[in-house]
């Protein structure tokens, strides 16, 4: 029997790091829906929560860094609450943005102006977020 490959490998490199990132397992998703069912800012995205993992399945990750839904996840962890396959799909989205960000070189943010970036209303939530995180350890 021939075995033919659908997944290509064009983004591999991208994808290793997701799960590096995140040490989360992309193919343990079955697709139920429940996270996106349970997801407070699900209204503002273009491709839902559980239809991100299946992008990154099939090893579509340029369909995911030109969607804006990855912006949009607030990182309120209710998805990984509800996921009965204990897949965290908060932290593969915060892998996402990190390896985005880190391609576009922009992860140079000094702790000097995060205060000055807090007082700007158009500054995406999850920015603030993840330089809290960044550098609150
Ligand atoms: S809840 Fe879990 S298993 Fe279900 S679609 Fe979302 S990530 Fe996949
Ligand atoms: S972490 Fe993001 S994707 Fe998950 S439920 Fe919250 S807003 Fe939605």
């Amino acid at each position: 029997m021939v075995r033919i490959k659908i997944i290509p490998d064009k983004y591999e490199k991208e994808l290793s790091q997701i799960k590096k990132i995140s040490s989360e397992m992309i193919n343990d998703c079955m697709q139920c829906g429940k996270c996106t069912a349970g997801c407070p800012a699900s209204s503002g995205m273009d491709i839902l929560p559980h239809q991100i993992i299946r992008h990154l399945q099939l090893g579509q990750f340029d369909k995911v860094i030109e969607s804006k839904t990855i912006w949009s996840c607030a990182s309120c962890f209710t998805c990984a609450a509800r996921c009965p396959r204990g897949v965290d799909l908060a932290r593969l989205m915060e892998a996402i943005r990190l390896i985005i960000l880190r391609q576009k070189g922009n992860n140079r943010l000094k702790v000097k102006d995060i205060g000055h970036l807090m007082t700007d209303e158009k500054m995406p939530q999850q920015a603030i977020v993840s330089a809290l995180r960044k550098y609150s350890k």
